[in-house]
């Protein structure tokens, strides 16, 4: 073959490959709809949040690296722009897997209590976090982080600083926040505990919302009478992992969201669990 053919034939070939993109684009592209992935990583919680505009959101990242599989099965090839990160809480259920992301993806900000944990993985995720100079942003009280028109994401916990401080119990540090797209919400709630229920509802903070994660995998610490009755959801999310050794999700947990009327999935029966928004009413998608 001649050069000259060689570089027509490759010239051509990339030209091919540019044109191809957006007609494979359009198997990824979302209908205006904010999508919600409850990601199945085990025993732990990842949340892949893709906004109506184009954000890409990863609420925790899992006790691995499974979270970089489930991930490259929700976000075509192209797309390694994660626009920002959420960790709730240090604990390594919910942090191990968000170093991996880190080191593949482009993380443009990254959201912390900046509580006070000295385990490996925490300290591993904080310094590559570091070495790729993301943007780290401590949250120290509520607040709103806007994502487009209807579209925004209120951090509803913590309501006062854990930034540089120690805390008995690392669940009750966990960051709350509400998605909210037109009439349409999602309450995310880490592994906050009683403790931190009894704090949102004293603060008379709205919580109704369609779809609610469960705090802490299904414990009997979280979810208490007052607080599921606040929320009222449609959908109750678990992500908990199969067989796990701390008997999540609790059976008396189960029964009280079924009274309210909540229809409940579970990652370790259901797997991956998404939703989608159209600002109106949240389905489940199959
Ligand atoms: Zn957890």
């Amino acid at each position: 073959m001649s050069a000259k053919l060689y570089k027509i034939l490759l010239i051509s070939g990339i030209v091919l490959a540019l044109l191809a993109i957006p007609i494979f684009g359009l198997t990824y592209s979302s209908s205006k709809n904010l999508e919600v992935d409850f990601l199945d990583v085990g025993q732990g919680d990842a949340i892949l949040i893709k906004s109506p505009f184009g954000q890409n959101i990863l609420v925790d990242g899992g006790p691995d690296g499974k979270v970089v599989e489930q991930l490259g099965k929700k976000l075509p090839f192209w797309d390694k722009q994660i626009d920002l990160i959420v960790l709730t809480h240090p604990h390594d259920d919910h942090v191990t897997g968000l170093t991996e992301i880190i080191k593949r993806y482009d993380v443009r900000k990254i959201l912390y209590t900046g509580v006070v944990h000295d385990a490996p993985n925490y300290l591993a995720w904080l310094e590559e976090a570091r070495n790729k100079k993301i943007p780290l942003a401590l949250v120290d009280r509520p607040q709103v982080i806007k994502l487009g028109e209807n579209c925004e994401l209120d951090v509803l916990f913590p309501q006062k600083s854990f930034i540089g401080q120690g805390i008995e119990n690392l669940n009750n540090s966990s960051i709350v926040a509400k998605l909210f797209y037109g009439q349409t919400s999602f309450l995310l709630t880490g592994d906050a505990e009683i403790a931190v229920e009894k704090d949102l509802l004293a603060a008379s903070v709205d919580l109704k919302s369609q779809v609610l994660k469960i705090g802490h995998h299904g414990s009997d610490t979280s979810s208490s009478e007052e607080f599921l009755e606040a929320v009222k959801p449609k959908f109750a999310v678990i992500e908990v992992g199969k067989d796990n050794d701390f008997g999540h999700p609790n059976l008396r947990i189960l029964k009280r969201l079924e009274r309210i009327g909540a229809e409940i999935f579970r990652t370790d029966l259901d797997g991956t669990i998404k939703f989608e928004s159209d600002g109106m009413e949240i389905n489940k998608k199959y």
